[in-house]
């Protein structure tokens, strides 16, 4: 018998920067499904809206009117619906809410609510839900990019650029890969004390606070610290998102505050074109701002073999975005978030014609995160090959990596690690 959707429940509860979040809960005759609405900080102007109820109280950012649309609007529209069906749920949540942007519900309120029944689904199944997602496609576990260093709208401007990353390619499995990124932290941290950094503090997504003089010593840093890990750069890559629409204050001007500088579009791709001739670079996120296609697409041609280029802002999980993208050259990965698409249908639509059009895919977390690990299983049952969830530590950080080292764990000698000793980026062998 068809198992349906017998209730739909949401509430407010609370993230990794102490904000509102909503959580939705999804109940269907043998089981249910939960799963929490992630924000970001630094976000794209055309992803779905996370919506907030304005006025004086939490600074504005409550959640009740997203909260109060599954409760009094999706929740009567999903009962009866079959559980296992997550396109129509889907189309369900698109049809309450047509506009571009989930004006009207909230991309909050239907992100929770689509992912919390695709929990329910895969319970009532009985299945993981990564292996519920993959049906009978083949999965990879992802190579995951791991943040060192946090800056940007992350670290109050303390640094420009949003991230310093490093990836473990090298590595033989997951679990490897985690242990290595473990020694770099370390490493990082006491040769930071060492030089008598005054911060020893976590950025939002638990990366060290920067403590620089410019953009490229954090880089530098994070180098040396993988050498001083023991490690060397053919194992591990770094990778940048350098989020360059925070720090664009005109069209085409970006000024690096703590560098007391202001670039053009071009001397902003120059300065990145010789980091990455200088330093071993594997993958920069949106290196001009979201509204650039064609500095995207030179930096693309300029860099594009061997390094990926990944678009987050300039793609916001957006299928005819990527379509675009694709046909101009102006990125070689797709930064996956589900709450920028606002259903888990739209986000894999985005992410399957990625893959489709030769793209790599990363699957990434927000700033704003929580317990919840929907995104480890998407990024192991979509075959992302590649996940970002910031660093490694803070509970909301470790409880995707943690969840990552179970699934390998439970494929045992069938786990797929996705890392290799001589990977292509962009990544999608
Ligand atoms: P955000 O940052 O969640 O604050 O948007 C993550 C990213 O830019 O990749
Ligand atoms: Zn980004």
């Amino acid at each position: 018998m068809t198992v349906t959707i017998t209730d739909v429940h949401a509430r407010r509860v609370w993230d990794s920067r102490g904000r509102p979040t909503v959580e939705t809960e999804v109940y269907t005759r043998n089981g249910s499904g939960r799963a929490i609405a992630p924000a970001g900080a630094s976000t794209g102007s055309q992803e779905a809206l996370d919506r907030r109820d304005g006025g004086r109280r939490i600074g504005g950012m409550d959640v009740a009117g997203a909260v109060s649309a599954v409760n009094e609007i999706i929740a009567p529209a999903l009962r009866g619906v079959p559980v296992g069906d997550q396109a129509r749920v889907d189309e369900l949540l698109l049809e309450l809410d047509p506009s571009p942007r989930k004006t009207a519900l909230g991309g909050n309120a239907t992100i929770a609510t689509s992912m919390a029944v695709a929990w329910a689904a895969a319970q009532s199944a009985g299945e993981p839900l990564w292996a519920h997602l993959a049906s009978d496609r083949p999965v990879t576990i992802p190579l995951p990019q791991i943040q060192i260093v946090g800056g940007g709208a992350h670290a109050a401007g303390a640094l420009d650029i949003q991230d310093v990353l490093v990836v473990p390619h090298g590595a033989t499995s997951f679990a490897q890969a985690i242990e290595w990124v473990a020694e770099i932290y370390l490493a990082f941290g006491s040769a930071r004390r060492a030089s008598g950094a005054r911060s020893n503090g976590v950025a939002d997504e638990g990366g060290f606070w920067p403590d620089f003089t410019t953009n490229e010593a954090a880089i530098v840093a994070v180098v040396r610290a993988i050498d001083r890990a023991g490690l060397s750069t053919s194992q591990i890559g770094v990778a940048l998102d350098v989020a360059a629409t925070e720090f664009e204050t005109a069209p085409g001007r970006y000024e690096l505050a703590l560098e007391n500088r202001t670039l053009s579009r071009d001397g902003l791709l120059d300065l990145l074109a010789g980091w990455v001739r200088d330093y071993p670079i594997v993958s920069i996120e949106d290196p001009v701002s979201e509204h650039d296609a064609d500095g995207m697409i030179a930096f693309t041609a300029r860099v594009g073999s061997g390094v990926q280029v990944v678009g987050d802002d300039f793609l916001v999980t957006n299928a005819e975005r990527v379509h675009r993208a694709a046909a101009s050259g102006a990125c070689s990965a797709l930064l996956v978030k589900p709450n920028q698409a606002g259903t888990l249908t739209q986000a894999w639509d985005a992410a399957r014609t990625a893959r489709e059009l030769g793209m790599a895919t990363i699957v990434s977390a927000r700033s704003g995160e929580s317990e919840d690990v929907t995104i480890s299983h998407l990024a192991v049952g979509w075959n992302s090959r590649q996940i970002k969830v910031g660093s490694i530590t803070r509970g909301e950080r470790t409880a995707k990596w943690n969840e990552l080292i179970r699934i390998e764990e439970s494929l045992g000698a069938d786990a797929d690690f996705a890392g290799s000793a001589s990977p292509q980026f962009p990544l999608h062998r």
